[in-house]
């Protein structure tokens, strides 16, 4: 984790602290988190785990009570893309705060907690789409896309992203972007998602980043921890298994 960065693990088992530093709680060692992945260290991913360096930038905003440790992804996220940030908070005064260094705000968008009502029509079968503060799908999307160099993704449950985005004003004066994943979440039945269109924060990261770079192949990359995620978390049988009823949005 980078300097800032504060996690938080469920139930206590262990705290990662804004310094680095790690406190356990207690816990067996199946629910202890990796020092690497951030997962239980039965559903360990670090083998899937290869940084890509891509042109647009990642910065995931993850609200201090997402918890979930066991099938949350920005973490592996964060640490699958090597430009990515992942921060944890409610409100930071800038976008160049949250980043941790000055950028031209005007190249970077947000992903937008509008629905993507509008979307399979709207968009041409486009899973990325610049709309206006309406909602709107704007007219000259090539160039708005092309012209973009970092996204920003909300990480939490659909009422912890409300209020980041709330929180977080700046937000408003960025590109919004829509996105409608091309293809189901892996998450399938593990997660009710309020909409069929959802999908975890690193599918988000991994649809968006490709469709700005114009590279399919970069998907089942960035992909790869994740997938091999659900295998574990299918095949295992966790202590714990988490709540499977939470409402969620982008994780
Ligand atoms: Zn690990």
């Amino acid at each position: 984790m980078r300097e800032g960065e504060t996690a938080t693990a469920r139930r206590g088992t262990m705290r990662l602290m804004s310094d680095g530093t790690r406190t356990h709680e207690g816990g067996d060692a199946a629910t202890v988190p990796c020092a690497g992945c951030g997962k239980p260290t039965a559903l360990c991913v670090c083998a899937a785990l290869q940084p890509i360096a891509t042109r647009v930038a990642v910065l995931i905003l993850q609200h201090p009570q997402e918890q979930d440790r066991t099938l949350g992804t920005a973490l592996i996220a964060h640490r699958q893309l090597t430009n990515s940030r992942l921060v944890v908070g409610l409100s930071w005064p800038s976008l160049a705060a949250a980043l941790g260094r000055g950028v031209d705000a005007r190249r970077w968008g947000v992903l937008y907690l509008g629905a993507a009502s509008a979307g399979a029509g709207a968009s041409g079968g486009a899973p990325l789409r610049a709309v206006a503060a309406n909602g709107a799908t704007l007219d000259d999307q090539a160039a708005v896309l092309a012209g973009l160099d970092g996204i920003i993704l909300l990480d939490g449950s659909w009422s912890q992203a409300k209020a980041l985005w709330w929180r977080n004003p700046w937000l408003l004066k960025l590109r919004r972007l829509v996105l409608t994943p091309p293809a189901a979440s892996l998450y399938g039945a593990l997660r009710r998602e309020p909409r069929r269109d959802s999908a975890s924060t690193i599918e988000a990261a991994a649809f968006a980043v490709a469709a700005l770079q114009g590279e399919a192949s970069l998907v089942p990359r960035i992909l790869r921890p994740f997938a091999l995620l659900l295998e574990r978390y299918r095949s295992a049988s966790p202590p714990e298994r988490p709540r499977l009823d939470r409402r969620r949005r982008g994780r």
